[in-house]
């Protein structure tokens, strides 16, 4: 390859290209390499003249050219940056020292090394996304003629590029530079299975493509009877991810299917799905084997439709879909934003929109205290294998695989993380450690009355994000806040209640109440309701019984209280009854509940003190509560559902219909199809209407809510009510 040739891509690519200032450019960098050589015997210059043209066929733009062509000079010459910028100018000389920054590493240690080549590839590709192409362009030229290095070396190097460069290629979304590297990788680090894997892919190669043509025959068509505009491609498959397939999957060649590919390239995203419909019109696909990354993009942008289908000769094969747009997306990555660009250009990577994911490195980069710990978090939350969920409004997050709810909660807001008391998947009540699956939509469940992450937390969440949030709650002392904060509510509760806070706030009142509601001084108390474990009106209901102890029955709240599981209660916040409910601050009292509004689980609950029988808990909206005395206020508990799965909840149902025959047979029907068990059922008829009750046993309020659009959409049916009072 000569000069000449780099100059012809530079200005194929932009006619307006400064072409002078890049022959400077070169004639500087050959007059500083004169005498030297690459081990293959070439002049040195070919070196940087190649990574050069990797750069060029990328589409990048003249500076990041020359950058590539000085990229060794700082190393292997006595060439000053200072010297760069007097004869090429700031923006060159800034690309060239990044480089040469990249390279030069201090640390001795091989995993330090790395680590620390991590990093500082990282931290640059925050700066300047041109840094790190031109540091892939020059690891690909290095890896085309790694033959010539001795062979320690060269598995030495092949094994740096998989670990570090193609991950990067990959995620950059670059992927022609991921697929040669990769496949130079494989050739060096596993000889055998390259050459073997080359010879049998080759042996069958004209059986595939006479296949191959069948198909894009049939296809061509087929598409231009929808009149939709295409050109239809065989796409050749490389060999690192065949290997990988095998590998991972313990199939041999003739397994793997998608050896036969083919791919559709046409001109809008209607076109990609009217495509596909004549696809799966012509072919059965595979279930589980359509994916719509138009939808859903990578996080690298990538953007395509795949499908596996059982083909004309009963065999599978792949299929892609996307736009022209598409497909320069997913071959130049990042480096499309530079064939696409205009006029003036933009650098870094703040203005390449889809580049959200380096933001993040840089905070990861911040909170992360070593190298070890920044690069794990890397590994874990930009270089894992992603899932996608959706928001119940049909966001889309993206997240590492294994990921939780406390993940995706922390992801949406910090606060959203550290109010989260639960999670519903598709409708669904999941544990915090579930892990999401693509595809689902995730609803965070949160309560005003908690603010902080629960205790094991950090072992469920799987990001560095979520992890180091959850740290940072713990790590600021929310003591003192939560005791003003406590010492507040408590005051206004007392007011309310016409009780003087003097005593209880400032004097010693309420330390003495504090060992019988479980906890050691009053600072405690403050700091368990600012926390919002403990609720103000427990701690009154538990003043007033000091206060009346005389003319108080021994079966109180205060006898409650000082119940078997009192001790237990110190310094432990939120617990879990037997029932499914949790009652802040007090474990193991009986829950019963009501039979008037009868709450199923997803309800909005509240609990009940009753005297001498613990604690009731109601459905919020129960008409038996709305008419409490200030006295029967004070006795509210502050209720959420746990653990409830095995229950089965009664609920009762009033509804309504015109009254045509067998309607009552219908709703039974439909109910017992859904499995749900009726107690009890009672049908009157009057002026052509029926009023049916019906008894259910459900599971949770998802259930119930299911059911009861279900029945509203019986024929006829016109109301469906739920009743809370008996
Ligand atoms: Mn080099």
């Amino acid at each position: 390859m000569r000069f000449k040739d780099l100059l012809d891509v530079v200005y194929e690519n932009n006619p307006e290209a400064d072409l002078c200032t890049l022959e400077e450019v070169y004639r500087f960098a050959e007059d500083l390499h004169k005498g030297q050589y690459r081990k293959s015997g070439e002049p040195y210059i070919n070196h940087p003249l190649h990574v050069a043209m990797i750069l060029a066929e990328l589409g990048l733009d003249e500076q990041a050219v020359a950058a590539g062509l000085l990229h060794d000079i700082a190393e292997d010459t006595n060439c000053t940056l200072d010297g760069l910028i007097d004869h090429f100018g700031s923006e060159i000389s800034f690309l060239v020292n990044g480089v040469t920054k990249l390279s030069k590493l201090e640390c001795t240690n091989k995993e330090e090394r790395q680590l620390e080549s991590y990093r500082k590839m990282f931290l640059s590709m925050a700066k300047d996304i041109r840094v790190i192409l031109i540091k892939l362009a020059d690891r690909l030229h290095n890896m085309r003629t790694l033959k010539y290095q001795p062979p320690e070396k060269q598995r030495e190097i092949a094994q740096e590029t998989l670990e570090i460069y193609t991950p990067i290629a990959n995620r950059l979304g670059i992927s022609r530079l991921q697929w040669e590297l990769e496949d130079l990788c494989l050739r060096y680090l596993e000889p055998d299975r390259y050459y073997e894997l080359v010879n049998s892919i080759s042996m069958k190669r004209q059986e595939r493509e006479e296949y191959i043509n069948e198909v894009i025959d049939i296809l061509t068509k087929e598409l231009a009877k929808e009149n939709i505009k295409m050109e239809i491609v065989g796409r050749p498959k490389h060999f690192y991810s065949i290997y990988k397939k095998m590998v991972r999957q313990h199939k041999d060649l003739n397994e793997i299917y998608d050896l036969i590919a083919v791919r559709i390239l046409v001109d809008s995203i209607k076109d990609c799905y009217g495509a596909l419909g004549v696809v799966h019109a012509l072919w059965k696909p595979i279930p589980g084997r359509f994916k719509d990354y138009i939808a859903v993009p990578k996080a690298n942008g990538y953007q395509s439709l795949h499908t596996t289908v059982i083909g004309p000769r009963g065999e599978r094969f792949e299929i892609q879909i996307r736009t022209y747009e598409m497909h320069m997306t997913a071959e130049y990555g990042v480096a499309a934003h530079w064939l696409y660009k205009e006029s003036g250009h933009s650098k870094g990577a703040d203005n390449s929109g889809q580049l959200s994911w380096i933001k993040q490195l840089q905070e990861i980069q911040q909170e992360s205290s070593d190298n070890k710990e920044f690069v794990e978090s890397i590994k874990m939350d930009l270089f894992s294998d992603t899932v996608f969920v959706f928001s119940p409004k049909g966001d889309v997050y993206e997240l590492p695989v294994g990921s939780t709810p406390i993940d995706f909660a922390y992801k949406v807001h910090t606060n959203v993380g550290n109010r989260c008391i639960g999670c519903k998947i598709n409708n669904r009540i999941v544990p915090l450690d579930y892990q999401l699956q693509n595809g689902e939509i995730v609803e965070i469940l949160t309560s005003k009355q908690i603010n902080g992450p629960g205790q094991n937390w950090l072992s469920i969440a799987k990001t560095s994000m979520a992890k180091n949030k959850i740290k940072q709650w713990y790590k600021k002392d929310r003591r003192e806040e939560n005791i003003i904060k406590g010492k507040e509510s408590l005051e206004r509760e007392l007011k309310k209640h016409n009780i003087d806070s003097s005593n209880y706030i400032k004097g010693d009142g309420l330390n003495q109440v504090a060992a019988k509601i479980g906890y050691h001084n009053k600072d405690e108390i403050f700091i368990a309701i600012g926390g919002g474990s403990l609720s103000p009106v427990q701690v009154i209901n538990k003043l007033k019984d000091e206060l009346h102890t005389a003319d108080k029955q021994p079966e109180n709240l205060e006898e409650m209280l000082n119940s078997k599981s009192n001790r237990e209660v110190k310094n432990k916040n939120r617990k879990k009854s037997s029932s499914g409910v949790v009652i802040n601050g007090l474990e193991g009292v009986s829950v019963r509940f009501a039979h008037c509004c009868k709450p199923v689980p997803g309800d909005p609950i509240v609990g009940f003190v009753t005297r001498g029988r613990g604690v009731t808990v109601h459905h919020t909206a129960c008409p038996n509560l709305s008419n409490l005395s200030e006295e029967e206020k004070s006795r509210l508990l502050y209720a959420y559902w746990e653990n409830y799965e095995e229950e089965v909840f009664q609920v009762k149902l009033h509804i309504t219909g015109l009254d045509r025959p067998k309607i009552t047979a219908d709703v039974m029907t439909l109910v017992n199809d859904t499995k749900v068990h009726i107690t009890s059922i009672n049908a009157v008829s009057r002026n052509f209407h029926v009023n049916i009750e019906m008894s259910l046993e459900v599971a949770n309020l998802d259930q119930l809510n299911v059911l009861i659009d279900k029945i509203r959409s019986i024929k006829d049916v016109e109301d469906v009510k739920r009743s809370l009072a008996e």
